[in-house]
Order: C-alpha cells, then structure tokens, then sequence
C-alpha cells in the first residue's frame, strides 16, 4: 500500500466514448484545476490517488470497454496504487444500480448531470464562474464546442435520451463567451457538437436558431473554422446552409447522420424523415453549398431491416457518394423502443451488410481522393508522426476522416498551423502532398 496522505490528491481523469463526454472531462478538469487539484487527463503514469471514470453507455461495444475500464481500476484500488475511484457519464446514469452491485469497489457512482456533487466529494467546490472556460484536452489548436445537451427526438434503437435527458440549448451569450474563451487560448477550429444540432434553439428561443449561432460564432475574431457536426435530417434548418455558403470561416463539411434510407426502416427507426425527403435533402445541401463534403452514418442489421431494405441503402450510398461515411451494426438496447422489438437480423447478417457498405464507400473515397491530386488545399496540421507531418483540410474533422500527410524530411510547418498543400498523391483514404510556401 502506497502511503500518500501528506501529500496534494492528484486526479487523473479518463474519458470514454464521444466528443460530448470529452467536453464534460474538459469541465471537470477546468474546475479541478481552479481548486487547485493536480489533475491529469488519460495520463498512463500512475502517480495520481484518485481517478474519475467519463463513462459511456452508448452500445455494447462502449458499454464493454466502460466496464472493462472500471474493473482495471477497482483491481488497481485492491492492489493499493490508488485510494479512491469514481465513475461518472452515461454508464454510470443508466446502470448505477447495477454497478453498485457488480462494482462496490468504487467509492462513488454518478449521473451524468452531478458534476457539481463529484466535485464535493473529491472536496472542491463547484466554481459558477467558471462557466464557459474550459482547459481543452484536444491539440490547443481545435476544440468541441457542445451547444446544447439530451435529445427530444424518438429513435427507436437510441439510449442517449434516457442518459442525457431532454435537449436543453445553451444561451447565445454562454456560447459566444466559451468561444472568445477558446480562441483566447489559442483555438482556431471549433467543432459544434450536440446530440441534435439542427434543433438548436427551438427549446431557448422557441425556433430554431442554428443560422444566427453559425453567424455569432463566425462574427468572432480568431476563429478560422467552424465545423458543424450532428446535424439530423428532418426540420433541417436550411437557412443554416446559405451561412455556411456565405461565411468564409465555415467548413464547408456537414456531419449528418441518415442511419438509413428506405422507407420501411425509416419508419421502423422513427427517424421523421422518408426516402424522398432524405434524398432531397442531400440534393439541397450539395446546391446550396457548393463544394460542400457531407459525412453521414449508417446503421446495419435493425430489427426490421429485409434484404431489400438493405439493398436500397447499398444503392443510396453508390448514388449518393458521400465523402466520409461510417456505418455501425445495430445493438440491441433495452430501454429503447427497438429494444421491445425482436433482433431478427443474425449478427453475422449484420456485419456482412456493414463491410459491404464500407467496401463501396471506400471505392469512392478513393475516386474522390483521385480527383483532388494537383489541386491545392488549406490544411490545418494537427501532429508529426512516422516522418510526416499530418493534418486535415476544411472538409476532415479530426479522429474520423481522412488526412494529408507530407514527408517531414521536404517539408517544415508548426503544429497547430495552416498552410497551403499541393496534393501529389492519394490513397483511398489519404491524401499525401507538399507545402506551397506563402
Ligand atoms: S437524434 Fe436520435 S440518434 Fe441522435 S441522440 Fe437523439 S435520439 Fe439518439
């Protein structure tokens, strides 16, 4: 047993899942930091005495590393090489019953909604001043931007709401503050996160507001991009897309989840929309943005889903050529609507019809790739790594889409810098190039 008691706690918090619980990690560090905690986030030293779990319950190949991660550390517990373990974040909110009983060796469970509660019982204090500044763990030069939280929407084989509660904008005035905060500190990107971004507004300001926010933020002095991701298909707020089109600072990328197209599972998913409207929708956005790149993700395998169903996906996505697309098998999940529903799609159906998808998405990433060698792009260069300085234009957020790599030995720029990129070369997914000096 490590003796460590005469000396300062020290935190080290570990974030599981997605973009939206980074954020939260990023709130509880900030507020750590400001109780003067020594905190460190993801550090694989193990000098720190207390260590808080960001949970996330999404489906059950998350569910599975969220437990996994507790159990690592509850063993680390017993063995005495830390005192105490909390969890927190989505996990935590849907089963804390449950994990309390599997679990007990963890001092303390809570919900996704009680940061002011884990504070007190690291013993800080809840800073309300502190609302809007934010320590990024992200490199210094992105940064999420969550503009509200929960969801109002009823998709069948979704759990969020039950984690994360009704939406609730955040205030105008409380994003416009986070932002000057950011780029105080040296942000340039900023990506919009939400679980519904296009409902932004209606529950504040009782319409949809997603327009004026794009405007607000792009009004900002410093900011150099703004990447709008989580966008949903139906009420799509399309006057957002004539501020995309207008504002220089915009990216001219859309993160927006199908999850489908025929008709049948559309309904089945209660996902508000039809095949025509969602197809008129991508139409829409392609005319209204030019140039614009468009990621979606797709579900494979939902109870319901016939072969037929499937084939008109496949064939959705041949016509359609999204630029970046990710597609996941479904995952039965109680407390949701399609949780009381019969999981009629073998799991080995499922995966088949998900490769399938990725095989045709990734001849035309390939294609698309093909057709930007010679043409040059601003790119934001977020690392250096095996000789190649790695980084994204406007239409790859980081983590999920492709990049552009340039051979470190020809080639110098700073991380957390722009420069123009000549792209010589690409791979299906990968585009490689040189700087162009300015
Ligand atoms: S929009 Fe649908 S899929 Fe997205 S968080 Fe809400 S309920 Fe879940």
């Amino acid at each position: 047993m490590k003796t460590r008691s005469l000396k300062k706690d020290k935190v080290n918090i570990i974030t599981l899942g997605c973009s939206k619980n980074i954020v939260d990690s990023e709130e509880l560090y900030s507020q750590l930091k400001a109780n003067d905690f020594e905190v460190d986030h993801e550090s694989d030293k193990d000098d720190a005495n207390i260590v808080i779990i960001n949970t996330c319950g999404f489906i059950d190949n998350a569910k599975e590393e969220s437990i996994n991660t507790i159990v690592r550390w509850a063993e680390a517990k017993q063995a005495g090489e830390i005192e105490k373990l909390y969890v927190t974040g989505c996990l935590s909110q849907r089963y804390m019953p449950e994990l309390q009983k599997e679990i007990p060796e963890v001092d303390k469970y809570f919900g996704t909604t009680h940061l002011p509660q884990l504070l007190k019982t690291v013993g800080a204090d809840y800073k309300h001043e502190l609302v809007g500044e934010r320590l990024i763990t992200t490199p210094s030069h992105y940064a999420y931007l969550k503009i509200s939280e929960g969801c109002d929407r009823p998709c069948s084989f979704c759990a969020i709401p039950i984690m994360r509660g009704k939406h609730v904008s955040k205030s105008f005035e409380q994003i416009e503050a986070e932002v000057k905060g950011l780029v105080k500190n040296g942000t340039k990107e900023l990506l919009l996160i939400a679980q519904d971004s296009t409902f932004y507004g209606l529950d504040l300001y009782g319409e949809r507001k997603l327009a004026e926010l794009l405007k607000r933020i792009s009004d900002i002095n410093g900011v150099d991009w703004i990447r709008l991701h989580y966008a949903y298909p139906s009420q799509f707020p399309l006057e957002a897309l004539d501020v995309m089109a207008e504002r220089e600072n915009i990216c001219k990328y859309i993160d927006i989840p199908l999850q489908h197209v025929s008709e049948n599972m559309l309904k089945i998913m209660r996902r508000g929309i039809t095949r025509q409207r969602t197809v008129d929708l991508v139409q829409t956005i392609r005319e209204r943005v030019p140039g614009i790149a468009i990621r979606t993700t797709l579900i494979a395998g939902h109870p319901g889903e016939t072969q037929k169903d499937f084939e008109d996906l496949a064939e959705f996505v041949t016509q359609s050529r999204f630029d970046r697309l990710g597609i996941f098998t479904y995952s039965h999940e109680e407390g949701t609507h399609a949780g009381t529903l019969i999981d009629d799609v073998p799991q080995d159906v499922k995966e088949e019809r998900a490769a399938a998808i990725m095989e045709i998405q990734q001849g035309i990433s390939a294609e698309i790739n093909k057709s930007r060698v010679g043409n040059e792009y601003k790119v934001l260069f977020d690392r250096k790594e095996g000789g190649y300085y790695i980084g994204r234009t406007e239409f790859d957020s980081p983590e999920v889409d492709n990049e552009v790599l340039v051979d470190a030995k020809e080639n110098f720029v700073r991380i957390g810098d722009f420069a123009t990129v000549k792209i010589e070369s690409a791979e299906d997914f990968d585009l490689y190039g040189k700087v162009i000096p300015s």
